[in-house]
Order: structure tokens, then C-alpha cells, then sequence
């Protein structure tokens, strides 16, 4: 039926292109890649049983991506290509042989690791970064030269005997450690979990603000030399080694030359399993003919290099049944939808649940009870589920809809405005809101209470010993020797600890009392405006968002926070116990104005005072601390090791270097 074949091509590419767009320009894909590679590989084989039916523009023929409006778009002098897939040893037999056939000579591979980011055009000219473009379609990309300048290993001087004019091509990534701190981050701060590294990556790259790219942590892996001229090199193994002398960060770290193709399937098997102890995701192995006079030989198709190929490992994917949805409050009261599943083996371990992190991704996911779903494992521990087989959808079945009601305490949920998270706003009464309270409270960063871990927290809420954080400081070492395996010194540490936390500084009493948005940062800028937690107390709305950097959500927050009476209740009890909810007097007080209108930075390691204490000094001689090298800088203190920092005030001319005994006798003079 040459009509149906033909509208099915013609879906097929509709609907790739749709999935390609998400991916690339949107970075939210709605579809694992299982299922786009799936739908793809059957587009290619219709496309090959049906000559008749090709399209130059069809999925098949060109490298998925495109450019965005938000920056300048480059026409690459090379083009960038994508990479020929294999799934098996006998794709690759085959590859080899068509391969063989072309150069007429045994060859060689260079077998590396794919890494599982966003590909990126490096230009150097004169041993300096000048450019740095992404694939985009392979013809032209975006220019994200000022993002990719925040990358630390990416050189932006080279070192050595590098060429005059040359692109190096390679990786952007994210660490498994920088996506959980992100997400924890964001959490927090009642935003959407991103969905994974790679698609972070990518669009990190494409912030506006440089200086949000910086805080992401992108890494990057070069792996490709380009340009008309080779510095006398005749394989990519040479120019690997090159480029990693000129100072970047290659794949050649962890990649082998293969002299046979058993050689290469002993690099694939090391890493299916290896990958998983890697600190970033990879999805597959890439194989490049070594010589580059072969390359040449070889030339490209369409859509990808005739001298490569990408092994991509299977997915850690498996499809398994929905048996229910539960839900978890947290210690913000964001309500947390849990898919529970059949129990299914997944990369090495049964998994039976996943998070389904919030509504809006349960809504996207469109969730029917009973539904065959996939569950992946990526880079995080916790699995997750990319995605729903409706095919095997009963047709009955009800999409699963989010509770109504908390299923801690039975309070309405509320949803705020503009945020994909469901809270239940009982904070003062929830239970997982109160002991999350209070293991907040003395977390490390705050009251830091290192004796009281949250086992305990959780025994001495149960036991009704405390039902908020002020209850703390009227604990007894009598009320918690009866409690189970606890002996007479844990029980003194826990009281010494608390007596102890009364000592700790307003700005981290602040950050641990939870307000909601106000994380460290937020609340050493309330602290050091206000004061005082009783000025913060009086603060509207119109005031709050005055100070630098506190906005609407955080200045609303903290308003409706003192406006409950509980809460003043609350604050008005630690103060009585001695708890710091004002700063030091002495820490604002002027001395004198020796260094008005001047403006410092601290870098390196400091040794005769710490960054905080030495801009305490600062400010109480009436100077400014900024927070970077600008030509708004009038001088740099630096410690040991300063790097980056101080090479750019050297750049400026401008700036006065003093080491830090200058500095202090700066302030004695
Ligand atoms: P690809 O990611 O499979 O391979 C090409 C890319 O590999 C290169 O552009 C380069 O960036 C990267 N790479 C990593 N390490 C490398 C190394 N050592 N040497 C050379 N290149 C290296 O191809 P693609 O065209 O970027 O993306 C296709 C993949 O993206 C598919 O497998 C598909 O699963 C996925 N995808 C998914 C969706 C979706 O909706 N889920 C949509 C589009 C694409």
C-alpha cells in the first residue's frame, strides 16, 4: 500500500522534527531517546525500501539542531557533522569492511568515550580563544563565545607550539555533582528540577547572563582538530596529544588506539560497565579511523563522518507497570508525586519506585493508571520515567491526577502562582514540614549542631519532646537519656551543641529559621540591610525589594512569614534564649572613613585574615567590596595561589595589587 507507506514516511518526519526541535532548541525533550532513535532507524529503513519517497530534507539527511534568535549566528568554515550509530559488534564488522574497502589498507582506531553534552566549535587564532559556536544544524550555529569563557579548563591562552589559526571541536558537560547541586538548588528555591545533565548543558550554554553560566559548573572535552593546515601530525592520536600540550582537555585522557577491531570491543565492554562509576554521563563509545590521510579518503555522507562511528551502549531503560502514584511532603511542604511500578531490574539493581518530581512534569507525561511507562537510570541515583508505551494503554484507564489534600496532615494544597510545585501550607503544623524545620535548622550551614543528626530530630518530635525550634533550647539532659541507645555523653554533646549554636551569627540564624526563598545568600543580604531580626519584622514588601538582589517572591515570602504570629512567637522565644538574632555591634560599626570611595576585591588563599573578616575591615573604614574585576576596581588583595583574578586586574593597568600585609597597613596608615 504505497499510499500508507508513504503517509508514514511522511509522519515519521513530521514527528522528528517536532521531537528535534524540543531537543535541540527547546533542550526539554518530550520522548526518551530510545523512541527517537527507534523512529528514526524506521524512517531510514522505509527511506531505503523506498527510493522513490527520499527527501534532502528529511531527518534522516540532516544533523538535528538549529539556531536560536538570542545570539549572533555563525556559518561554521567547517561544517559539523553528526555521528553514524551502531548498537552491535556486527554493525561495526560491517562498517569496518565497507571502511577497508575504501582505503585498500588495514586501519586503525581511535576508540573514545561519547560524552553526553553539547558539541561545540572552538576557533583559536594567535594561541587565543576567539569564538565559540554550537553545532546548530551543521551549517551555522549560535555564538556563545562569552558563556564558553566561563568554562574553567576551556585555555583561553594556549601554551606552546600551537598553530596560527585552528578550530578544535569538542564536548560541553555537566558533572553528576553540579546537576544535584543545581537541582537541590533549585528545589529550594520552588523551581523545576531539570531533566538531565545533557540538556542542562545545552541550555546553559545558551543563558543570556554569563555570569549564571559560570555559577552552572560546565566542564569541557576537546576531541577534534580542524583546519586547512596539520601541524605535522598524520593521525588524530598525534593531534590529540597536540592539542592536549597547547592545554586543553582531551578525549585521548581516557581513549586507546586499537589496532583491531577486537581491541575495540574490549574498550566497549571495559566501559558498558565502567561508565558508571564516571563523574558525567556517557552514552556510548566513538570509534575514529586513526589516519588522517584515510579520513580524507573516506570523506562524509549527509549527515556524518564516513571515518567514525558511535557505539551507543543499550539503553539502561526498561519498561515496567504503573501500580500508583504516592505522594512526599518535604521540608518547604513542596509535595513530591512518587510513581510506584512492578518491580523491574535496572542497570544492575530492582527499582520499583521513581519521582515523578512535580505536576506540571506528571501533567506532561499524561500519566494513566496501569500504564506501561519507561524507566531510565541516568547519571542520578534515583530512576525516573521518560515516558509512557499508549500503546498498551487500557483503554478505560483515568490519567492520574494530583491529590487534593495533604497526605501528612490533610490540609487543601495550595499551588503558587507561576510555580510548577504543590505545597501544603500547613507549615507550622505538618509534620514532615516540622522535623524538616528543625533538621534545617541545624544543618551545618546554619545552627550547625553536628551532635543532633536527624534520627533523632524525627525520636524527639514523635516523643512530643519538641514540637518547633525553640523547644530546643529548653531540652534536658534528663528528657533525653531515656530515649533508645542513647548514652550519657551523646546526651551531654546534644545539649552542649545546642547551648553552644547560641553563638552562631544572625545572617545563618536567619537562613536557619527556613524561611521560604531565603537560602544563604538571600539571608546574609537581610541580615546585613536589616540588621536585626525586629527591622526585618517591620520590612513591607516595597522595602525588601529594595535591597540588592532580594526580589517580589523572596520580599513576599518573608512578609507572610511575619505576619503568622506563631512565627514572632517563634523568634521572640530563641532571642530569649541567647540565640543571635542581631548583628554584632561592633561588626557595623564605623571606625572611620579612611577608605571612602574606594573599592576593594579579595582573591587567592588569605592567611592573616579570612575573606569575611578582611571585608568586615573594609566596610568598617567605609569602603566598598565588589564582587569581580571591573573598571570600577581600585584594588586587589591577594593571597596565595590567585589566579584568574588577579592576571585580569594586571590586564587592566589600572588596578593596585597589594598582598595582604599592604592591605593592613593600608588601614593602620
Ligand atoms: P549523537 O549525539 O548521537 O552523536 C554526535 C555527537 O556526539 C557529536 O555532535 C558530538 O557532539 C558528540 N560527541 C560526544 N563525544 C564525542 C567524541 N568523543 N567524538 C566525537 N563526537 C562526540 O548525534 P546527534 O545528532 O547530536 O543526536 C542524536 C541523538 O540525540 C540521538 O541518539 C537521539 O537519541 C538524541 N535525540 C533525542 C531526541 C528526543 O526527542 N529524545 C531528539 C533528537 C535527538
Amino acid at each position: 500500500m504505497p499510499d500508507n507507506i508513504q503517509q508514514r514516511i511522511e509522519d515519521l518526519r513530521d514527528q522528528l522534527n517536532e521531537y528535534n526541535y524540543e531537543y535541540y532548541i527547546l533542550d526539554e525533550p518530550s520522548v526518551p531517546d530510545y523512541v527517537f532513535d527507534e523512529k528514526l532507524k524506521e524512517l531510514q529503513d522505509l527511506e531505503a525500501a523506498h527510493p522513490e519517497y527520499k527527501d534532502a530534507n528529511s531527518p534522516t539527511q540532516r544533523v538535528g539542531g538549529g539556531i536560536t534568535k538570542n545570539f549572533p549566528t555563525i556559518r561554521h568554515q567547517f561544517r559539523m557533522y553528526s555521528l553514524d550509530n551502531s548498537y552491535d559488534f556486527d554493525d561495526l564488522e560491517d562498517w569496518e569492511k565497507r571502511i577497508v574497502k575504501t582505503t585498500e589498507e588495514p586501519v586503525e582506531f581511535v576508540a573514545e568515550l561519547k560524552y553526553d553534552g553539547a558539541s561545540i566549535s572552538l576557533l583559536y587564532e594567535q594561541g587565543k580563544l576567539v569564538q565559540a559556536v554550537t553545532r546548530g544544524d551543521g551549517f551555522q550555529g549560535d555564538e556563545v563565545t562569552a558563556n564558553v569563557r566561563t568554562i574553567p579548563n576551556v585555555p583561553l591562552k594556549l601554551k606552546g607550539d600551537y598553530p596560527e589559526k585552528f578550530y578544535i571541536r569538542g564536548e560541553i558537560y555537566l558533572s553528576h555533582k553540579n546537576f544535584n547541586r543545581i537541582n537541590v538548588a533549585r528545589e529550594e528555591e520552588g523551581l523545576d528540577p531539570f531533566m538531565n545533565p545533557r540538556n542542562t548543558a545545552s541550555g546553559s550554554l545558551k543563558l543570556q547572563d554569563s555570569s549564571e553560566v559560570k555559577k552552572r559548573g560546565l566542564s569541557a572535552v576537546l576531541y577534534q582538530y580542524i583546519s586547512d593546515i596539520y601541524p605535522d601530525a598524520e593521525t588524530h592520536w598525534d593531534l590529540l596529544s597536540k592539542a592536549k600540550n597547547w592545554g586543553f582537555t582531551v578525549s585521548e585522557d581516557r581513549a586507546k588506539l586499537c589496532h583491531t577491531l577486537d581491541d575495540v570491543k574490549a574498550f566497549i565492554n571495559y566501559w558498558d560497565t565502567e561508565r558508571h562509576h564516571l563523574p558525567f554521563d556517557i552514552d556510548g563509545i566513538v570509534l575514529k579511523v586513526n589516519s588522517i590521510k584515510q579520513q580524507q579518503q573516506l570523506g562524509y555522507t549527509a549527515k556524518a563522518p564516513r571515518w567514525a562511528m558511535a557505539y551507543k551502549f543499550k539503553p539502561e531503560m526498561v519498561e515496567t507497570q504503573l501500580q500508583s502514584v504516592s505522594y512526599q511532603v518535604g521540608r518547604t511542604g513542596a509535595v513530591t508525586p512518587v510513581a510506584n511500578f512492578k518491580p523491574v531490574l535496572l542497570a544492575g539493581t530492582v527499582v520499583k519506585r521513581a519521582t515523578l518530581h512535580n505536576e506540571y512534569i506528571m501533567h506532561k507525561l499524561d500519566l494513566h493508571e496501569n500504564d506501561y511507562v519507561y524507566v531510565e537510570k541516568g547519571g542520578e541515583v534515583i530512576p525516573k520515567i521518560v515516558g509512557v508505551n499508549k500503546e498498551k494503554r487500557q483503554p478505560n484507564s483515568l490519567p492520574v491526577t494530583f491529590i487534593k489534600n495533604c497526605p501528612e496532615c490533610g490540609t487543601p494544597l495550595v499551588k503558587m502562582e507561576d510555580q510548577a510545585v504543590i505545597y501544603c501550607p500547613n507549615e507550622l503544623h505538618c509534620p514532615p514540614q516540622v522535623v524538616g524545620r528543625i533538621i534545617h535548622f541545624v544543618s551545618r550551614k546554619a545552627m550547625n549542631i553536628d551532635n543532633l543528626g536527624s534520627e533523632t530530630i524525627e525520636l524527639l518530635y514523635r516523643k512530643h519532646l519538641i514540637s518547633n525550634l525553640a523547644d530546643l533550647y529548653i531540652l534536658t539532659k534528663e528528657q533525653l537519656l531515656p530515649l533508645d541507645r542513647m548514652a550519657e555523653k551523646s546526651a551531654q554533646n546534644i545539649i552542649d551543641g545546642i547551648a553552644k549554636s547560641k553563638e552562631i551569627p544572625f545572617e545563618k540564624v536567619l537562613y536557619g529559621i527556613g524561611i521560604k526563598h531565603v537560602g544563604e545568600t538571600v539571608a546574609k543580604k537581610l541580615a546585613k540591610h536589616f540588621g536585626s531580626v525586629n527591622a526585618l519584622e517591620q520590612a513591607t514588601t516595597e522595602e525588601l525589594c529594595n535591597v540588592e538582589d532580594i526580589g517580589y517572591k523572596i520580599a513576599e515570602s518573608v512578609v507572610n512569614f511575619f505576619h503568622n504570629p506563631e512565627n514572632i512567637q517563634l523568634v521572640e522565644r530563641l532571642k530569649s534564649y541567647g540565640v543571635q538574632l542581631e548583628k554584632y555591634s561592633s561588626a557595623t560599626e564605623i571606625i572611620d572613613d579612611s577608605l571612602s570611595g574606594k573599592t576593594f576585591l579579595f582573591t587567592g588563599k588569605l592567611s592573616l585574615f579570612t575573606r569575611e573578616e578582611a571585608e568586615e575591615m573594609v566596610e568598617k573604614h567605609g569602603g566598598k567590596n565588589i564582587s569581580g574585576v571591573s573598571k570600577n576596581l581600585n584594588y586587589l588583595v591577594v593571597g596565595e595561589k590567585a589566579g584568574s583574578k588577579l592576571k585580569k586586574a594586571q590586564a587592566t593597568g589600572t588596578v593596585i595589587i597589594l598582598d595582604e600585609q599592604q592591605f593592613l597597613d593600608m588601614l593602620h596608615s
